[in-house]
C-alpha cells in the first residue's frame, strides 16, 4: 500500500483572514473595538500569521476605512506578522505609514471578476501593482511581498481559468521579485482534483515559489480542496474565524474555509499548527454576538473527533427518555 501521508507536510502555517476578507462583507460596520478584541482573541490561541485588514478606499468598502486604527491597536509584541491586501499605491502608503509587515497585492486571474472588483483590466491591474511593488521595495525593503491571484480556480463570471493564465499572472508576480503567491478560490467554484492538478502544474514550472491557499466553503469543498493542497505539499492556508467571508464584488461568494475546522483537520492528522484549538473555538463562538448572526463552522457545533462523550450519561438518558 503506498503512504498516501508521504508528501504531506508536517507543519502547517494557517493565516486568519477574518479582519480582513470576514468582516469586509459584514452588512453592519463592526466596530474598531471589536475587530480589535477579535485579533486579541486569535494572538492569544497561538495564531502567529493574521490577515488583519485592508487598505481599500473607504468609499468602496466602507468596513475597511479603520485598517490604521486597527493595526495601531493590535498587539505587536507577540511575534505575529500583521498583514493586509490593498490595490494601489494609495493603500501601499497608508499601510506602511501603519506599519504593516507583509503587503498582499491581489489582482483576479479572469477579466470580468478583475473589473468588477478593480474596475480595470487584468493587465492594467498588474502594470499598477509592479509600481505598488518597486514603491514599497524602495520605501521599507522589510515588508514581505505576497502576489494573490482571486478567481484562480474558476471566476463567477468567465467560468473557468486555464492554468496558462494563471502561469502568465503568476510569471508577472516573479518578474516583481515576489517569492510567494496566494492561490484563491474566491467564489468557492474548485474542486479537489482541480486543485491537486493545478498546484502542481505551478509548482513543477515555479518550483521556487511558495505557493499558498486562499479557500472558500461556498460550495462545501473547502476543506477537501485544502487537502488536496497539503498533498501536493502546500504548507501555507489561508482560513477565517468562523468561516466568515465573502466577496463584495462577486455574486453568490461565500464564506472562507473557517479557521477552527481547518485547524481541526489538520491536528487530527498529525500536523502541527502551533495553534491552541480550545482557545480557537472558544473566539469563534464570541462572533456571532459580534456580527449578530450564526457563523459557518462545524466544530463549534459539533466539537472535536477527540472530545468523547462518557457512555454511561447516554444510556442513562435514554431511559429516562423511554
Ligand atoms: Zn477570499
Amino acid at each position: 500500500m503506498s503512504d498516501i501521508s508521504a508528501a504531506m507536510p508536517r507543519h502547517v502555517i494557517v493565516t486568519d483572514v477574518v479582519g480582513r476578507d470576514g468582516f469586509q462583507d459584514e452588512p453592519r460596520i463592526i466596530p474598531t473595538d471589536e475587530k480589535v478584541r477579535v485579533i486579541e482573541g486569535l494572538v492569544r490561541a497561538g495564531v502567529t500569521s493574521i490577515e488583519v485588514t485592508s487598505f481599500v478606499h473607504p468609499k468602496v468598502v466602507p468596513q475597511m476605512a479603520d485598517a490604521a486604527e486597527v493595526l495601531a491597536r493590535v498587539p505587536r509584541d507577540r511575534g505575529v506578522t500583521y498583514s493586509a491586501l490593498l490595490p494601489n499605491l494609495k493603500g501601499a502608503q497608508r499601510a506602511l505609514a501603519a506599519g504593516i509587515d507583509e503587503i498582499h497585492l491581489v489582482v483576479s486571474a479572469s477579466e470580468s471578476h478583475n473589473r468588477a472588483n478593480l474596475n480595470r483590466g487584468t493587465q492594467e491591474s498588474l502594470d499598477q501593482l509592479r509600481e505598488v511593488a518597486e514603491y514599497v521595495r524602495a520605501e521599507d525593503p522589510k515588508v514581505a511581498l505576497v502576489g494573490t491571484i482571486a478567481t484562480s480556480f474558476g471566476c463567477p463570471f468567465d467560468g473557468a481559468v486555464p492554468v496558462d493564465r494563471l502561469l502568465w499572472v503568476i510569471e508577472q508576480f516573479r518578474a516583481m521579485g515576489m517569492a510567494s503567491i496566494a492561490l484563491a478560490d474566491t467564489t468557492g467554484m474548485a474542486n479537489p482534483l482541480q486543485v491537486g492538478q493545478t498546484v502542481a502544474a505551478v509548482k513543477q514550472r515555479f518550483p521556487e515559489v511558495d505557493f499558498q491557499l486562499h479557500l472558500h466553503n461556498t460550495r462545501g469543498l473547502g476543506l477537501a480542496n485544502a487537502f488536496a493542497g497539503l498533498q501536493v505539499g502546500v504548507t501555507r492556508f489561508d482560513a477565517a474565524l468562523g468561516g466568515l467571508g465573502g466577496c463584495p464584488f462577486a455574486p453568490g461568494a461565500t464564506g472562507n474555509i473557517s479557521t477552527e475546522d481547518l485547524v481541526h483537520m489538520l491536528h487530527e492528522m498529525g500536523i502541527e499548527t502551533g495553534i491552541d484549538l480550545d482557545a480557537l473555538i472558544a473566539e469563534a463562538k464570541k462572533l456571532p454576538d459580534i456580527v449578530g448572526h450564526e457563523v459557518e463552522s462545524f466544530v463549534i457545533k459539533g466539537g472535536k473527533a477527540c472530545d468523547l462523550h462518557p457512555f454511561e450519561e447516554i444510556k442513562i438518558a435514554r431511559s429516562a427518555a423511554a
